[in-house]
């Protein structure tokens, strides 16, 4: 760490990765192999950060890395058409009913970014809604009450980005349609797009209240906005179809990264044809990219979503889920710490907070002294969270019963131990 903290800033190509927000060094990671990490100092640990969503699969999964090997044979990148790409999209459409057409990018955060330049360019307006708490990577005009990293260092926004840039980018409190539909009518006809985590991960997992998304897509449509659903980490992970499948409703505009990707750089955003027909060179919105569609990286989400389609993983994901997020109450409940264990799907947070986390304000009052010494307890006993209290954990393929009661007990002896320091 010191090594890399010389050439690196922080040490890290990534700010939450440091441990700034629970303290003690990461270690640093040699191999990993289904639901375990090996680290260089010869420790293991169950893991549930799965590289932050994308190893839903688990790690190194075999048919995923023959997938790899054998792409990589036939030549790492052309810079020209390959009929893996339209294998990929036609895939993504078939999970995606919302999604007409789609395009490959090489993040999430070329996700986002793109898909708000298409909003605004297709709708002739400048202003973007977001939600407190949500991130949407870490372009310019979304940095703003930005979540995960940013909650956890405890910045507003980031230096370097000009206010006239953030000037069109309003913030408003997740779950509260209220405050959306005043918003609307204050700005009415100069909104471009609703941008959202349909579920949120990056301020801890936040269900929408009853009734929100649609909500949402219902005065989008009323005031001529895009409403541009955030799928990097729910998609594929919440159900094949993402947040969309599971609460029975469809976007205009939807944004993928993470599992897509199957452990290598990609993103997404799709939609209706008739907005994605505006992105060059079929429209003039311009957008493009040097290794997007790179065989390798789709050659690995290809067989990621056709793995995920031919298991359907997800009622037994969520199974596994509940039942963790039930030994973590429980343990909480005997140590007399209080807990809120928030789950949807195979995403969970544990929030060190009296109140169940509704939105970004509920999910500050989180003790995040408290959570920092229970992540630092996991640690030494070989569980891998988050380094966060602000983030989501991942339940994936390879996490057995007999991992998750593992996990439970060394749960249960660190917030036993808390409750006597
Ligand atoms: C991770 C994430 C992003 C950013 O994706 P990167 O690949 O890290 O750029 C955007 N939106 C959401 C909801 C995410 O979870």
């Amino acid at each position: 760490m010191e090594r890399a903290r010389e050439i690196i800033p922080g040490g890290v190509n990534s700010p939450v990765r440091a441990f700034q927000a629970v303290g003690g060094h990461p270690p640093f990671i040699q191999s990993a192999k289904g639901c375990w990490l090996h680290d260089a100092d010869g420790r293991r640990y169950i893991d549930y950060v799965g590289s932050w969503g994308p190893m839903i699969l688990g790690h190194a999964h075999p048919e995923v890395i023959d997938a790899i090997q054998s792409a990589a044979g036939s030549g790492t990148s052309f810079g020209a058409p390959t009929e893996l790409e339209v294998l990929l999209a036609e895939k993504i459409r078939s999970f995606f009913p919302s999604i007409e057409k789609v395009r490959l990018v090489n993040s999430g955060t070329e996700a986002t970014m793109s898909a708000l330049r298409l909003a605004r360019g297709c709708t002739g307006r400048s202003v973007i809604f977001k939600f407190d708490g949500c991130y949407h990577g870490h372009s310019d005009s979304l940095l703003v009450q930005a979540g995960s990293g940013l909650l956890t260092l405890g910045l507003a926004g980031s230096p370097g980005v000009p206010p006239d840039f953030v000037r069109h980018t309003v913030s408003l409190p997740f779950n509260d349609l209220c405050r959306l539909e005043e918003a609307f009518e204050k700005y009415s006809d100069q909104v471009a797009a609703v941008i959202l985590e349909p579920v949120a991960g990056n301020m801890g997992v936040v269900r929408p209240k009853d009734g929100f998304l649609e909500g949402v897509l219902r005065l989008s449509d009323r005031f001529g906005a895009v409403a541009i659903f955030d799928e990097v980490m729910t998609g594929f992970r919440l159900a094949k179809g993402g947040a969309q499948e599971l609460y029975s409703v469809q976007a205009p505009l939807t944004c993928l990264g993470k599992i897509v990707g199957g452990g290598l750089p990609i993103g997404a955003y799709g939609g209706k044809a008739e907005i994605m027909d505006r992105m060059a060179p079929e429209g003039d919105i311009y957008q493009a990219g040097t290794l997007s569609g790179n065989p390798i990286a789709v050659s690995a989400g290809l067989k990621t979503l056709e793995i995920l389609q031919r298991e359907n993983p997800y009622a037994r994901l969520e199974r596994l889920t509940r039942r963790l997020c039930r030994g973590l109450k429980e343990a909480a409940e005997a140590a007399g710490t209080a807990l809120q264990v928030q789950s949807c799907g195979s995403m969970f947070t544990a929030f060190f907070n009296p109140q169940p986390v509704h939105d970004y304000d509920s999910a500050q009052k989180s003790d995040t002294g408290l959570f920092g010494a229970f992540f630092r307890k996991l640690l030494q006993r070989g569980v891998y969270l988050p380094p966060s209290q602000f983030e989501a954990g991942f339940v994936g393929f390879s996490h057995s019963e007999e991992i998750i009661d593992q996990t439970i007990e060394a749960a249960r002896q660190a917030l036993a131990e808390q409750q006597t320091t």
